[in-house]
């Protein structure tokens, strides 16, 4: 099978989709399923949908167009701010952005109009992640103007953490967004349907024991795709962390020293000896680099470790065992790992368990499907 690929498990996808909106929906909390990491790859939004998510976001509109031509009907919502150059295409596809600046909200107005359309406003609030987000100061204000604006209704309020800095949401951060939509709502009416808390760096607060507020959903990305929690890195309980493996082929295999040294022989003619060291280890070369995937976020397999990488080539200390040119090696990846390896067109993504389009589980694929990007 032609490498370096992503296999995809769309079931693990689909049940870890399922397990979050299941944990999160006795917790009075929707699930938003986020696809910007797998570039808005049509089947595992699909195994989304089919875990019972309400709704999919992405950051990019090719990924939301990607996503609506291969016939995905669900409300899908823009979670970058919209670009004034890619005004029609959002209305057109997107029920919902969220946004940060009036200009922005204008054009969507006028463009929704234009398209005999109404199109929906979430804003965007900055709660220290200091990456996108209006002054809580402010927010009063632009959500009176919002209202005030043709073509757009105001439907929530939202917060981001985790993104920019490493830092979680805390039960504060939380309750104050709560006060923040009861607040908006003092000014503007019951307009607050929607009060989107953050993203997966969310779940210890989300599951844990202190009373969710407001807060009535979560933008799940990592924590379905990968199982993981951003901020630590750590498996959550009940979800499976291997629904991505990336495959690369053997190039090279041999045994280096690990100290490789050259020494001047002769100085005065220029002759250089390489001098090694007995310490031989096995070092495998992989047919896979940077253009490919963040190789800093790989997983090897146990006993194996990652030594280097260049463009085109990662170089992986595989201790005693030598692994034979032409095998393959399989690796677990990180969420920059996994967004680069999704968007890189010369890996292949290779997905199975897939289901048909608005079937039900009893149409299983057992065979792989090539996707071709
Ligand atoms: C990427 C992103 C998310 C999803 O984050 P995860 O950590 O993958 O759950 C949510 N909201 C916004 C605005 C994002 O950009």
């Amino acid at each position: 099978m032609t490498s370096p690929r992503v296999e995809i498990d769309l079931g693990k996808i689909q049940s870890n989709a399922r397990c979050l909106v299941r944990r999160l929906g006795a917790r009075g909390i929707s699930v938003t399923g986020v696809t910007k990491a797998v570039c808005g790859h049509p089947d595992v939004a699909v195994a989304m949908v089919e875990g019972g998510v309400a709704s999919l976001a992405d950051a990019r509109i090719k990924n939301v167009v990607r996503m609506r031509m291969e016939g995905i009907k669900c409300p899908i919502s823009m979670i970058r701010a919209p670009l004034l150059s890619e005004m029609e295409d959002v209305v057109r596809c997107c029920d919902t952005s969220y946004n940060t600046e009036m200009d922005t909200i204008l054009k969507l107005g006028a463009a929704a109009k234009k398209q005999g359309n109404s199109h929906d406003v979430i804003l965007m609030v900055e709660m220290g992640d200091m990456r996108e987000g209006i002054l809580p100061v402010n927010l009063n204000d632009c959500a009176t103007q919002v209202i005030a604006t043709p073509g757009v209704a105001l439907r929530g309020i939202a917060a981001n953490f985790a993104c920019m800095s490493d830092v979680a949401p805390t039960a504060g951060d939380m309750a104050m967004l709560s006060r923040l939509a009861d607040q908006v709502e003092g000014d503007c009416g019951p307009v607050v349907v929607l009060v989107s808390g953050g993203g997966s760096a969310n779940l210890p607060w989300a599951l844990g024991e202190v009373s969710t507020g407001r807060v009535n959903n979560l933008r799940l990305g990592e924590a379905i795709l990968l199982g993981t929690n951003p901020v630590t890195g750590h498996p959550i309980t009940g979800l499976h962390t291997d629904a991505f493996t990336l495959f690369a082929e053997v190039i090279e295999t041999s045994r280096k020293p690990s100290l490789l040294s050259t020494k001047s022989i002769a100085p005065a003619l220029g002759i250089l000896k390489l001098v090694q060291s007995d310490d031989l280890r096995a070092r495998t070369i992989l047919a896979v680099g940077q253009q490919d995937t963040d190789t800093s976020g790989l997983k090897f397999p146990s006993g194996m470790a990652f030594i280097g990488a260049t463009s085109d080539h990662t170089v992986v200390d595989t201790a005693k065992s030598a692994v034979p040119v032409g095998s393959e090696m399989k690796m677990g990846m990180n969420y920059n790992a996994l967004m680069r390896a999704m968007s890189a067109l010369d890996v292949a993504k290779v997905v199975y368990g897939k289901q048909k389009m608005n079937g039900s589980a009893k149409d299983h694929e057992t065979h792989p499907f090539l996707t071709l990007l």
